[in-house]
Parts: structure tokens; sequence; C-alpha cells
């Protein structure tokens, strides 16, 4: 394993472009649960799953009880806010300060990175502390909308400033589509990397899981070196999108990796 750590941080330290993309592996040393893993959320309570996929139609269907559920009912996301980042979470936001990483393309909505101090990160899948309108995709601070008053007083759901719009949760729910301006710009990353560290992820939750792939095929000859940190093998592993897996909490790999990539900087003299 201390060979594969030095082998990604030589790439890291001479790449030009490195981004990392990020799953719900990357904060369960924060206390948050993943899905899939042994301890996952869907793993422990199957039904939980089936609710998740229902969340977005009971938007459509009814925002105001949609708000409602969402406000009163006590969930597992109600403890992300509370959470803190890992050393994970910090030695990218570290590559990210050093000039190396170029940017997070990220499943997770927990905001971790953020904390961390990363800067450049593209919620995929939104930020459970953001509302977007439905029609318009703006996002807001949901302290500008007073919530719990508006619970109180019954006038939700929130609505746009801008546009009018119904106002969600910024978290994208399954079976609604990635809002366009995250996609767009999360494909314009991986078309212009050439290093890709994907840490946390079980990779089959699509269409983030295309990225890895796009970023597989070369361009005009060039390759993209490709590396997981992960817990476990994934598809990318077996189908061979990835270089090779660097096994192991990303909590404990990451910070190596940038203690490496710093001696080398330092050998270098640079
Ligand atoms: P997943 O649950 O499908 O897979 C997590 C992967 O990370 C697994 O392969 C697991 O073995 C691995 N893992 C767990 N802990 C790890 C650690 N400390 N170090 C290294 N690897 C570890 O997660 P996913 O692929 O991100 O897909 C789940 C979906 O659920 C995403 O769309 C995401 O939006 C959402 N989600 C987000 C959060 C969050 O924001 N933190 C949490 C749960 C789910």
């Amino acid at each position: 394993m201390e060979d594969l750590i030095a082998k990604a941080a030589g790439q890291l330290a001479r790449s030009r472009y490195a981004v990392a993309l990020t799953g719900a592996g990357m904060s369960t040393e924060s206390g948050v649960p993943d899905f899939r893993g042994p301890n996952g959320v869907w793993t422990r309570n199957p039904d939980a799953e089936r609710q998740a996929y229902e969340s977005y139609y009971r938007f459509q269907r009814d925002p105001k009880a949609y708000w409602i559920e969402r406000m009163t009912a006590v969930t597992w996301l109600k403890d992300m806010e509370s959470a803190r980042p890992n050393p994970g979470h910090h030695a990218l936001a570290e590559l990210e300060e050093m000039s190396i990483l170029k940017s997070i393309v990220t499943q997770n909505i927990d905001n971790l990175h953020q904390k961390a101090g990363s800067k450049k990160v593209l919620d995929y899948h939104g930020n459970i502390s953001l509302l977007r309108c439905y029609s318009c995709d703006t996002r807001y601070d949901p302290q500008q909308y007073e919530l719990e008053r508006m619970l109180a007083e019954d006038r939700l759901p929130p609505y746009c400033q801008k546009c009018n719009g119904v106002l969600k949760s910024d978290v994208v729910h399954f079976n609604e589509a990635i809002p366009p301006d995250v996609a767009k710009h999360s494909q314009e990353e991986v078309a212009g990397c050439d290093v890709m560290l994907i840490c946390g992820t079980s990779a089959v939750v699509y269409p983030f899981a295309m990225l890895p792939r796009m970023a597989k095929q070369e361009r005009a000859g060039r390759k993209t070196v490709i590396i997981e940190i992960n817990a476990e093998a994934t598809p990318l592993t077996a189908e061979g999108v990835s270089d090779y897996l660097i096994q192991g909490k990303t909590g404990t790999i990451l910070p190596k990796v940038l203690e490496a990539v710093k001696q080398k900087r330092k050998a270098e003299g640079q």
C-alpha cells in the first residue's frame, strides 16, 4: 500500500489538472453513514431506500406536504448539519491550497468539503444547507426564509424571490435531474483533468458513475490517470476503469498522500 501512496503522490505532484470525485465513504469517518456500506442507512433499513425514492414525487404532487414532512420528520439527514470534516476532507482542501487539486465533484450533500475549506466544490447531488428553485435553479440560504416560522404560520412552501417558482431542498432526489449548471461544470472538469482521485464511492449511482468512465476515454492520445481510494473494490476496479485501488479509509490514506506530495515537493526544492 505504501508503494501505491508514493505512486499517487508522484502523479499528483506532476499533474497539470487534478480533480477529485467523492462519495459517501468520505464522510463515514465524520459520523455520517453511507447508504450501501456495512453500516449504511439502507443496509440497516431497506424501507428508508423506498422512502427516498418517493421524496421527489411527494414534492411534485404536494409541495406543502413535502415541506411539512421535511421539517417535522426525524431523519438521519438532521445529524449532517452538526457533522465536522475529517482528516480526509482536510487533506483534499490542503491539496487545493497547494494548487494541485483544481476541483472536487462530490455526490455528498453534507457540505463537509466546504466546511474543511475546499473552495471549488461542485455539489453534484445538491447541498443540504441550501434551497433551490424548482423552476429557475436559483439557490438560497434557508436563513432568508424563516422556515420554522412559515411552518408555525401555515405559510409553507417557500417561493423563489426571482420567478416565484416553488422551492425545494437543493438536494437532488432520486429520479430528479441533476441541475444543468452543475452537470455541465462537472463534465468540463472531468474533460480537462489529467489525474482523477475517486474517493469513497461505490460508483453505482448514475449519471455520476459516468464521470470516471468519461475520463477513461482517451482523448487525442492523452491518458487520464484514475486512482481509487476506497474501503473495498468497486465496479470501477473490476472493470479496469481505475488504474489502481488504494484500499483503506479515506481519512487515513488521503493525509498520507498529502504528506508524500509535500515530501516530493521538498525533495524537488519547490
Ligand atoms: P455508497 O454508500 O453507495 O458507497 C460508499 C462507498 O464508500 C462504499 O464502497 C464503501 O465501502 C466506501 N466507504 C465507506 N466508508 C469509507 C471510508 N472511511 N473510506 C473509504 N471508503 C469508504 O455511496 P455513494 O457511492 O456516494 O452513493 C450514495 C448516494 O447517496 C450518493 O448519491 C450521495 O448523494 C448520497 N449520500 C450522501 C451522503 C453524504 O452526503 N455524506 C451520505 C449517504 C448517501
